[in-house]
């Protein structure tokens, strides 16, 4: 065993509250180097933790003295198959250079390829992780990322290598993918692709109760990509009802892009989440904006998807160590008004600070084994400042677990890992698998190879 003082401390990069002391950090460039780097754990008994991007937040990626694998440099593609639409690449891309390997395979092509939906907000987040999340963008029709997976390699407890699809070993298939790095290292990933097309975005100033009228007519129109971002300052007549709803209809190949479209950059961004922590109604004002100055705007389905996320912006603000942590809860989607003025109440009453969020709607996910799509549902993301002294983290999840408990009295349910603040009796409700979920992981790595802090949480809880 090393010298403890050798050992690496990792992070975070957008709540920075999982401050994790690892054995070892590796980064394998090919399947064999994982192979090796498992067998070579389980040799010293240690236990194995994957990270790709680490933007997760509830610490699924690191675990306390884990050899810590990190995907980021097994990125080569492997093949690409235009006549079948797939992509097989190293599952430590990250989108930008998805994006490029799409751009150079489909060169020349008069029928380019590229992925159909990816997660909003940050880019720099590998297609692993985007597996083991099974994430969701902001589609309007889709559902989960498993929809999107053709196969993928995937390297078990022992050091074995698996190759997973909806044919072969289709019950791995269904457990890692939403498995958050618990049933093994995916080492390569099949992607199916989409014909690259043209979208015009369509801007709107809503209230809720409009954005369900709006909302069926830009389906009608054929829209497949949208959300509404909505207000958050808590004296506005308008908060967290009306909001920016952007939507997405397909063009035909002839209208081109929008030549020097508007963009928030790098600063802007900036400035807005800084007026976000200050005067938020004036953040709303400016972004609203800025969304409506690019009505009409003509993207690529695959670039409107990516989005600016400033690394250490939180650092820019000054005030006490703090950050901002994501929750998603899901609603049945006649819930969403009354989850919304639910939650109105509640964050007034204990003043709840929402930096920014969003609803966007995903369609049921049947395939993997712990879903999180259990239904056409509308999914509400509250971005919400943290401050990380004792008294700051009590106050989150305390706030947490309360916009979990108005989700769920609503027939709703929450993602499991964006943090670990849901208590046991809430994970059973929303998650009723998850029991059956660990049998499955003790089935396939009795040994517990591969852990995290997440998962040693989840077990705490749960067998409490
Ligand atoms: C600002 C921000 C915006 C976000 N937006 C969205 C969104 O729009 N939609 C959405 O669904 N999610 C969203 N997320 C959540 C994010 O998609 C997931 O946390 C995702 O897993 C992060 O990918 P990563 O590459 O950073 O993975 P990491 O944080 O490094 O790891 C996340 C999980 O993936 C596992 N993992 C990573 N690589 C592999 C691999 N090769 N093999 C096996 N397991 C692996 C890790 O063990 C861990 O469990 C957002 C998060 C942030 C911070």
């Amino acid at each position: 065993m090393p010298d403890p003082d050798d050992r690496v401390i990792l992070n975070d990069l957008h709540s920075r509250l999982n401050t994790t002391r690892v054995r070892t950090v590796h980064a394998p460039t090919s399947t064999a180097d994982v192979v090796a780097a498992v067998r070579s754990a389980a040799a010293q008994g240690a236990s194995v933790s994957i990270c790709g991007g680490r933007h997760a937040m509830g610490g699924q990626q690191f675990g306390e003295d884990a050899v810590q694998l990190d995907l980021s440099d097994l990125t080569a593609v492997r093949a690409f198959d235009p006549e079948r639409a797939l992509l097989s690449v190293g599952a430590g891309i990250q989108w930008p250079g998805l994006v490029r390997e799409l751009e150079q395979a489909s060169s020349g092509s008069s029928r380019p390829l590229t992925f159909r939906q990816k997660q909003t907000g940050a880019d720099r987040l590998s297609l692993g992780g985007a597996l083991a999340a099974n994430v969701h963008g902001r589609g309007l029709r889709f559902r989960p990322f498993i929809d999107d997976v053709e196969s993928f390699v995937l390297v078990g407890a022992e050091g074995e290598i698996h190759h997973c699809s909806r044919t072969e070993e289709a019950e791995l298939f269904a457990l890692a993918i939403g498995g958050y790095g618990l049933f093994g290292v995916i080492t390569e990933v099949t992607l199916r692709l989409v014909p690259r097309h043209h979208l015009r975005r369509n801007v709107e100033i809503l209230d809720l109760r409009e954005v369900e009228r709006s909302f069926e007519d830009r389906l009608r129109a054929g829209a497949t990509y949208g959300d509404f971002q909505f207000v958050t300052d808590p004296q506005a007549t308008g908060f967290l009802d009306r909001g920016v709803l952007a939507s997405y209809v397909p063009v035909p190949d002839d209208v081109v892009p929008t030549a020097d479209p508007v963009e928030l950059t790098a600063e802007r961004w900036q400035q807005l989440l800084s007026l976000a922590h200050t005067d938020k109604a004036r953040a709303f004002d400016l972004y609203s904006a800025h969304y409506l100055s690019t009505d009409g705007q003509v993207y690529r389905s695959d670039l409107h998807q990516m989005g600016v996320y400033v690394d250490g912006y939180h650092d820019a603000l000054g005030g006490p160590a703090a950050s901002e942590m994501i929750t998603e809860v899901y609603v049945p989607r006649g819930e969403l008004i009354s989850f919304m003025r639910a939650c109105q109440e509640d964050f007034r009453a204990h003043d709840v600070e929402c930096i920014y969020g969003t609803v966007r709607v995903i369609e049921p996910d049947d395939e993997s084994f712990l879903p999180w799509a259990q239904g056409a549902r509308a999914c509400v993301i509250f971005n919400l400042h943290v401050e990380h002294d004792l008294a700051g983290i009590n106050k989150a999840a305390a706030d947490f677990r309360r916009i979990i408990d108005r989700a769920l009295e609503r027939g709703g349910s929450f993602y499991l890992t964006y943090h670990r603040w849901a208590s046991r009796s809430q994970l059973l409700a929303a998650h009723p698998t998850l029991p059956a979920f660990l049998a499955e992981k003790h089935r396939h790595d009795p040994d517990d190879r591969f852990q995290s802090e997440w998962y040693r949480h989840l077990r705490r809880t749960l067998e409490d």
